[in-house]
């Protein structure tokens, strides 16, 4: 366990069915990876970043906790109700090197909040922390991974998921896999 946060969700704005489901899916992926344990996406519900969670999950394990459809506006409200902080990633934010120590030492459970396109002006009010990661324009996966990486100060990167069907064992060369033949 890596995470001294009981919540540690994210918040996927704006996404478009078909169009956005590659980007939505490798952000939820990215979320787990590095030590998120809830993926919410906002406004809508797309079968097909559930199915590619479920598969990944059933096979190299851990249980992020997903939903979708919610409102985002009221997913904040009831966040911030709730106690925890919310950490909106943008690039007209505060340099992620600036805040992360702050961030870090806040018991609070936290919501990432990542956009698509244009984000609305009440998140930028709402969130206790607008955090840029360098201030030019790239994209939430990227911004992710990164913020999740300060975080954790890359100890997310040894993380070992509970239930996994399969694990890699690390080779200089070609591939190493223990576990289940169904995966
Ligand atoms: N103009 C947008 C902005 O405010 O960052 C860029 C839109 S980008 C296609 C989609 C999402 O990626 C943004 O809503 C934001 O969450 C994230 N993002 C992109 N660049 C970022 C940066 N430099 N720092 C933090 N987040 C970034």
């Amino acid at each position: 366990m890596i995470s001294p946060y009981k919540r540690i969700y994210v918040l996927r704005l704006g996404h478009r069915p078909g169009r956005d489901k590659r980007v939505t899916t490798h952000a939820a992926l990215v979320a787990r990876a590095f030590g998120a344990n809830g993926f919410i996406l906002a406004g809508v519900c797309d079968p097909s970043v559930e199915r590619s969670l479920e598969r990944v999950q059933y096979c190299w394990g851990g249980d992020l906790h997903y939903e979708c459809g919610v409102g985002g506006k009221s997913y904040v409200e009831r966040w911030k109700d709730s106690g925890g902080e919310v950490i909106h990633l943008t690039m007209y934010g505060v340099p992620v090197d600036d805040i992360i120590g702050e961030i870090r030492s806040s018991p609070r459970d936290k919501l990432i909040v990542i956009g698509a396109e244009k984000v609305e002006r009440y998140y930028y009010d709402s969130a206790d922390y607008n955090v840029a990661i360098g201030s030019q324009p790239h994209s939430e996966i990227a911004a992710l991974a990164v913020f999740l990486d300060r975080l954790f100060r890359g100890r997310q990167l040894y993380l070992e998921f509970t239930g996994a069907k399969k694990k890699i064992i690390p080779q200089t060369r070609g591939k190493k896999v223990v576990g289940s033949g169904e995966c």
